[in-house]
């Protein structure tokens, strides 16, 4: 499996030490200490939104925002490689997590299967930052089965009339603007009756819902759609192919979800705190930490080796697959590691943070991430979704 989809990177060249001289100017001057401190502290999938706006505004700037992207619609066309180093300087230097449902999802599918005008009026916005995206797909009765959505949208002369609920929604009260699958016909197979919309959050008759995480944190939201108008200059593809956009933006965003610089940075930071502790820390646990480096090592190397010429062209269809699930659940091998060694403190309450007692602060943080990526392995697809995939790959290989 691995062999299928790795390749030979020796047609990839980069001069290393110049192009990271430059990457590390750049950090230097331009992550400040609240940036580098935002970056530190993130717990869920993003770090704390004005920080990450304002980060994303830097790159922008750069001309670095968008490196996967084509450069004539704005990347930085850098090769594989290059992202890799980037994305590993970013981590090292505690540069905060941006959102990644413009950039990383939907840019990517705009370009590939927008019209003209969809590509002209987003994807600047996108880059700029200045357009936040959430995505509505998942719905109360349809998660894992994500083809039995029963949002409806009803066609009338130039727009379609939607109604119905979105739920889980990352970031809908960040955001400005939703892309979502809903459902314009149900007389055949389930998945054939879906269209993919791109919604104006302020629209009239959409209200936003928070749902707090277990951690006691709002990153999710219900999202309830009461007759929205959205024009059919919305839609991206033809009606009723809104399933295939759908797998497209998963395949193009679910390779990035965990990538392997997010958990460097959680390894990394456990590692400080362990070194910072070592004298009560059983020497086992040093062990896990170095089987860890070594499994986010080989993860760091699939990953290049398998998107050689660009993130959206995955050679193998089951390669996003292979990458979420190894990803997400390293992510939460380390943050476990991290609470087991914080011992005691790591039960800290929550409210623990407004004590100011820094070992306690400290082991409240370390258990609300535990708890923020236990979540990772159930959004973007389920392991045991993704574990289905792959099967299913390897039985049609
Ligand atoms: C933190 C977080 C953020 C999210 N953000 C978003 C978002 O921004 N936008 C959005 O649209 N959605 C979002 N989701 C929703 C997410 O995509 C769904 O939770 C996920 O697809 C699983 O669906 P479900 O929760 O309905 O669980 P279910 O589908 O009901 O699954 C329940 C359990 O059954 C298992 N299961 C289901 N079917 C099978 C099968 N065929 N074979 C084996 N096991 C199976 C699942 O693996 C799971 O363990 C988010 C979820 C979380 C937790």
């Amino acid at each position: 499996m691995v062999a299928a989809v790795c390749k030979d990177l020796t047609d990839d060249p980069v001069d290393e030490d110049a192009f990271l001289a430059e990457v590390r100017a750049f950090l230097d001057q331009a992550l400040t200490p609240d940036l580098r401190k935002a970056g530190r502290e993130t717990i869920g999938v993003h770090s704390e939104i004005g920080a990450a706006r304002l980060w994303h505004r830097r790159l922008f700037q750069r001309g670095w925002i968008a490196p996967a992207w084509p450069v004539a619609h704005g990347g930085a066309g850098w090769t594989a490689r290059q992202r890799f180093l980037f994305d590993r300087e970013c981590a090292r230097n505690d540069a905060p997590v941006l959102s990644a449902s413009g950039v990383r999802a939907l840019g990517p599918l705009l370009i590939e299967q927008g019209t003209p005008a969809q590509r002209a009026r987003y994807l600047p916005a996108i880059l700029s930052g200045a357009d936040l995206w959430c995505q509505g797909f998942s719905e109360p009765g349809a998660g894992s089965d994500l083809a039995a959505i029963s949002t409806r949208a009803v066609r009338e002369g130039d727009v379609y009339r939607v109604t119905g609920t979105k739920v889980w929604t990352t970031g809908a009260h960040h955001s400005n603007r939703m892309f979502a699958i809903v459902r314009t016909d149900d007389t055949g197979r389930k998945q054939q009756g879906l269209t993919f919309l791109l919604i104006d959050m302020d629209s009239p008759g959409l209200t936003v819902t928070p749902i707090l995480g277990l951690a006691g944190d709002h990153e999710f939201n219900q999202v309830f759609l009461d007759d929205v108008r959205v024009p059919v200059a919305n839609r991206v593809g033809a009606e009723n192919d809104g399933w295939t956009m759908a797998k497209r933006l998963m395949a193009l965003a679910r390779s990035n979800n965990t990538p392997p610089a997010l958990v460097r940075r959680v390894l990394m930071r456990t590692a400080r705190d362990m070194a910072a502790i070592r004298d009560r820390l059983e020497p086992s646990m040093f062990a896990r930490l170095a089987r860890l480096q070594i499994a986010l090592d080989a993860y760091e190397q699939l990953e290049l080796r398998s998107l050689p010429t660009g993130r959206a062209d995955a050679a193998d269809p089951a390669t996003p697959s292979m990458l979420k699930l190894i990803g997400t659940e390293l992510h939460q091998q380390v943050a476990e590691l991290a609470m087991e060694a914080e011992g005691p403190f790591a039960a800290a309450s929550l409210q623990a943070l407004d004590l100011g007692l820094a070992d306690l602060d400290h082991g409240a943080h370390v258990t609300a991430k535990h708890f923020c990526v236990r979540a990772a392995t159930v959004y973007s697809g389920t392991s045991e979704t993704q574990r289905n995939l792959i099967a299913a790959r390897l039985l049609s290989a």
